[in-house]
Protein backbone atom coordinates (compact mmCIF):
# COMPACT_ATOMS: atom_id res chain seq x y z
CA UNK A 1 0.00 0.00 0.00
CA UNK A 2 1.22 3.25 -1.04
CA UNK A 3 2.02 6.07 2.02
CA UNK A 4 -0.56 8.44 0.90
CA UNK A 5 -3.59 5.27 1.01
CA UNK A 6 -2.24 4.29 4.24
CA UNK A 7 -2.18 7.60 5.69
CA UNK A 8 -5.36 8.21 4.71
CA UNK A 9 -6.91 5.40 5.88
CA UNK A 10 -5.11 6.42 8.96
CA UNK A 11 -6.78 9.47 9.49
CA UNK A 12 -9.90 8.82 8.68
CA UNK A 13 -9.86 5.95 10.87
CA UNK A 14 -9.55 8.75 13.59
CA UNK A 15 -12.46 10.70 11.97
CA UNK A 16 -16.06 10.72 13.71
CA UNK A 17 -19.01 9.84 11.17
CA UNK A 18 -20.46 12.96 9.32
CA UNK A 19 -17.10 14.97 9.46
CA UNK A 20 -15.57 16.14 6.00
CA UNK A 21 -11.64 15.27 5.25
CA UNK A 22 -10.36 18.03 3.28
CA UNK A 23 -6.92 16.77 2.08
CA UNK A 24 -4.65 20.00 2.19
CA UNK A 25 -2.48 19.57 -1.00
CA UNK A 26 -0.29 22.62 -1.16
CA UNK A 27 2.98 22.55 -2.74
CA UNK A 28 2.09 18.97 -3.43
CA UNK A 29 2.03 17.59 -7.04
CA UNK A 30 -1.21 16.91 -9.16
CA UNK A 31 -0.08 13.14 -9.44
CA UNK A 32 0.16 13.08 -5.31
CA UNK A 33 -3.45 14.49 -5.20
CA UNK A 34 -4.93 12.07 -8.30
CA UNK A 35 -3.43 9.25 -5.64
CA UNK A 36 -5.34 10.90 -3.01
CA UNK A 37 -8.73 10.99 -4.75
CA UNK A 38 -7.87 7.57 -5.97
CA UNK A 39 -8.30 6.46 -2.30
CA UNK A 40 -11.48 8.43 -1.74
CA UNK A 41 -11.01 12.29 -1.10
CA UNK A 42 -13.18 14.21 -2.17
CA UNK A 43 -12.37 17.35 -1.19
CA UNK A 44 -8.99 19.01 -1.31
CA UNK A 45 -7.54 22.54 0.09
CA UNK A 46 -5.02 24.86 -1.40
CA UNK A 47 -4.29 27.88 0.10
CA UNK A 48 -2.92 30.30 -2.72
CA UNK A 49 -4.79 31.00 -5.45
CA UNK A 50 -1.50 30.44 -7.83
CA UNK A 51 -1.28 26.71 -6.84
CA UNK A 52 -5.35 26.25 -7.64
CA UNK A 53 -4.80 28.01 -11.20
CA UNK A 54 -1.19 25.61 -11.60
CA UNK A 55 -2.75 22.20 -10.79
CA UNK A 56 -6.47 22.85 -11.81
CA UNK A 57 -6.47 20.97 -14.69
CA UNK A 58 -3.93 18.21 -13.54
CA UNK A 59 -6.65 17.22 -10.82
CA UNK A 60 -9.01 15.19 -11.75
CA UNK A 61 -12.72 16.41 -10.93
CA UNK A 62 -12.99 17.17 -6.89
CA UNK A 63 -14.08 19.82 -4.99
CA UNK A 64 -11.84 22.43 -4.35
CA UNK A 65 -11.50 24.46 -1.22
CA UNK A 66 -9.76 28.25 -0.87
CA UNK A 67 -8.50 27.77 3.07
CA UNK A 68 -5.82 30.74 3.03
CA UNK A 69 -6.03 34.13 3.22
CA UNK A 70 -7.68 35.57 -0.42
CA UNK A 71 -6.37 38.91 -2.01
CA UNK A 72 -9.08 40.49 -3.21
CA UNK A 73 -7.78 41.26 -6.60
CA UNK A 74 -7.69 37.34 -6.89
CA UNK A 75 -11.29 36.43 -6.31
CA UNK A 76 -11.93 36.58 -10.00
CA UNK A 77 -9.76 33.80 -10.82
CA UNK A 78 -10.85 31.27 -8.46
CA UNK A 79 -14.99 32.04 -8.67
CA UNK A 80 -15.50 29.43 -10.87
CA UNK A 81 -13.43 26.59 -9.47
CA UNK A 82 -13.91 26.41 -5.52
CA UNK A 83 -17.19 25.23 -3.87
CA UNK A 84 -15.86 26.60 -0.72
CA UNK A 85 -14.10 29.68 0.40
CA UNK A 86 -13.26 29.25 4.08
CA UNK A 87 -11.15 32.58 4.54
CA UNK A 88 -13.76 35.79 4.41
CA UNK A 89 -12.88 38.13 7.28
CA UNK A 90 -13.92 41.63 6.07
CA UNK A 91 -16.67 43.32 4.40
CA UNK A 92 -14.20 44.20 1.19
CA UNK A 93 -13.37 40.89 0.44
CA UNK A 94 -17.11 39.78 0.61
CA UNK A 95 -18.26 42.38 -1.49
CA UNK A 96 -15.70 41.28 -4.30
CA UNK A 97 -16.56 37.93 -4.21
CA UNK A 98 -20.71 38.81 -4.15
CA UNK A 99 -19.58 40.78 -7.20
CA UNK A 100 -17.77 38.26 -9.15
CA UNK A 101 -20.49 35.35 -8.06
CA UNK A 102 -23.16 37.72 -9.67
CA UNK A 103 -21.37 38.15 -12.81
CA UNK A 104 -21.07 34.61 -12.78
CA UNK A 105 -24.64 34.19 -11.97
CA UNK A 106 -23.87 31.82 -9.15
CA UNK A 107 -24.01 32.29 -5.03
CA UNK A 108 -20.63 31.67 -3.61
CA UNK A 109 -20.33 30.02 -0.64
CA UNK A 110 -18.23 31.10 2.55
CA UNK A 111 -17.32 30.66 5.74
CA UNK A 112 -15.93 33.68 8.30
CA UNK A 113 -12.57 33.00 9.33
CA UNK A 114 -12.51 34.02 13.53
CA UNK A 115 -9.03 34.93 14.58
CA UNK A 116 -9.91 33.05 18.51
CA UNK A 117 -6.74 33.92 19.81
CA UNK A 118 -6.36 37.21 18.63
CA UNK A 119 -2.91 36.30 17.08
CA UNK A 120 -1.67 39.26 15.39
CA UNK A 121 -0.08 36.60 12.78
CA UNK A 122 -3.27 35.49 11.84
CA UNK A 123 -6.21 36.60 9.37
CA UNK A 124 -9.65 36.02 10.70
CA UNK A 125 -11.39 38.36 12.41
CA UNK A 126 -11.91 39.13 16.17
CA UNK A 127 -14.90 36.86 17.70
CA UNK A 128 -16.65 39.72 19.26
CA UNK A 129 -17.13 40.69 15.15
CA UNK A 130 -18.61 37.96 13.81
CA UNK A 131 -22.05 38.87 14.43
CA UNK A 132 -21.30 42.28 12.61
CA UNK A 133 -19.63 40.65 9.60
CA UNK A 134 -22.35 38.54 9.63
CA UNK A 135 -24.92 41.24 9.58
CA UNK A 136 -22.89 43.42 6.80
CA UNK A 137 -22.42 40.24 4.25
CA UNK A 138 -26.09 39.99 4.75
CA UNK A 139 -26.70 43.52 3.73
CA UNK A 140 -24.19 43.94 1.40
CA UNK A 141 -23.68 40.83 -0.42
CA UNK A 142 -26.88 38.81 -2.26
CA UNK A 143 -24.64 36.46 -3.83
CA UNK A 144 -22.97 35.29 -1.09
CA UNK A 145 -24.08 32.13 1.25
CA UNK A 146 -22.87 31.69 4.61
CA UNK A 147 -22.30 28.39 5.34
CA UNK A 148 -20.53 28.50 8.56
CA UNK A 149 -16.81 28.96 10.69
CA UNK A 150 -13.14 28.33 10.12
CA UNK A 151 -10.24 28.99 12.70
CA UNK A 152 -6.64 28.31 13.02
CA UNK A 153 -6.11 27.70 16.63
CA UNK A 154 -2.21 28.34 17.70
CA UNK A 155 -0.03 25.88 17.50
CA UNK A 156 0.62 23.95 20.41
CA UNK A 157 1.05 20.28 21.32
CA UNK A 158 -0.63 20.37 24.55
CA UNK A 159 -4.50 19.88 23.34
CA UNK A 160 -5.53 21.27 26.92
CA UNK A 161 -4.16 24.88 25.80
CA UNK A 162 -5.76 25.07 22.24
CA UNK A 163 -9.25 23.59 23.17
CA UNK A 164 -10.82 26.68 24.52
CA UNK A 165 -10.35 28.35 21.40
CA UNK A 166 -12.20 25.44 19.30
CA UNK A 167 -14.99 26.11 22.10
CA UNK A 168 -15.47 29.56 21.71
CA UNK A 169 -15.53 29.54 18.01
CA UNK A 170 -18.21 26.12 18.59
CA UNK A 171 -20.43 28.36 20.79
CA UNK A 172 -20.28 31.00 17.97
CA UNK A 173 -21.38 28.54 15.43
CA UNK A 174 -23.88 27.66 17.41
CA UNK A 175 -25.36 31.25 18.12
CA UNK A 176 -25.41 32.36 14.33
CA UNK A 177 -26.03 29.34 12.93
CA UNK A 178 -29.67 29.59 14.50
CA UNK A 179 -29.87 32.58 12.57
CA UNK A 180 -33.41 32.09 10.52
CA UNK A 181 -31.96 33.82 7.23
CA UNK A 182 -31.89 31.63 3.92
CA UNK A 183 -28.61 33.08 3.55
CA UNK A 184 -27.01 31.86 6.41
CA UNK A 185 -27.10 28.44 6.35
CA UNK A 186 -24.31 27.06 8.53
CA UNK A 187 -23.19 23.64 7.68
CA UNK A 188 -19.26 23.56 8.56
CA UNK A 189 -17.36 24.22 11.24
CA UNK A 190 -13.68 24.03 9.84
CA UNK A 191 -11.16 23.42 12.51
CA UNK A 192 -8.35 20.99 12.94
CA UNK A 193 -5.39 20.31 11.03
CA UNK A 194 -2.50 17.22 10.98
CA UNK A 195 -1.44 18.17 14.93
CA UNK A 196 -4.72 19.21 16.66
CA UNK A 197 -7.75 18.00 14.04
CA UNK A 198 -8.70 15.22 17.11
CA UNK A 199 -8.87 18.45 19.55
CA UNK A 200 -11.00 20.27 17.14
CA UNK A 201 -13.29 17.80 16.46
CA UNK A 202 -13.87 17.11 20.11
CA UNK A 203 -14.94 20.47 20.32
CA UNK A 204 -17.57 19.58 17.60
CA UNK A 205 -15.57 20.93 14.25
CA UNK A 206 -17.19 18.72 11.10
CA UNK A 207 -14.76 19.86 8.74
CA UNK A 208 -11.13 18.61 9.10
CA UNK A 209 -8.32 20.35 7.07
CA UNK A 210 -5.52 17.86 6.85
CA UNK A 211 -2.39 18.05 4.71
CA UNK A 212 0.91 16.84 6.28
CA UNK A 213 -0.44 13.46 7.72
CA UNK A 214 -1.87 12.35 4.94
CA UNK A 215 1.36 13.81 2.29
CA UNK A 216 4.29 14.19 4.53
CA UNK A 217 6.36 17.30 5.71
CA UNK A 218 5.76 19.91 2.82
CA UNK A 219 8.90 21.08 0.76
CA UNK A 220 9.04 24.85 0.23
C1 LIG B 1 -1.59 24.21 5.45
C2 LIG B 1 -2.92 24.40 6.08
C3 LIG B 1 -3.59 23.34 6.71
C4 LIG B 1 -3.02 21.93 6.83
O1 LIG B 1 -1.92 21.92 7.69
P1 LIG B 1 -1.24 20.52 8.12
O2 LIG B 1 -0.57 20.87 9.40
O3 LIG B 1 -0.28 20.17 7.05
O4 LIG B 1 -2.32 19.53 8.28
C5 LIG B 1 -4.84 23.59 7.26
N1 LIG B 1 -5.41 24.80 7.19
C6 LIG B 1 -4.81 25.85 6.59
C7 LIG B 1 -5.50 27.16 6.56
C8 LIG B 1 -3.54 25.68 6.01
O5 LIG B 1 -2.95 26.73 5.41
Amino acid sequence: MSDIKRNIEAVRSNLKEDVLLVAVTKTHSPDEINEAIDCGVTDIGENKVQEILDKYDKVKPVRWHMIGHLQTNKVKYIIDKVVLIHSVDSLKLAKEINKRAAAAGKIMDILIQVNAAHEESKWGIDPALTGDLIGEILENCPNVRIKGLMSVAPYSDDPDEIRPYFAEVRKLYDKYGAMENEMVDFEYLSMGMTHDYITAMEEGSNLVRVGTAIFGARVY
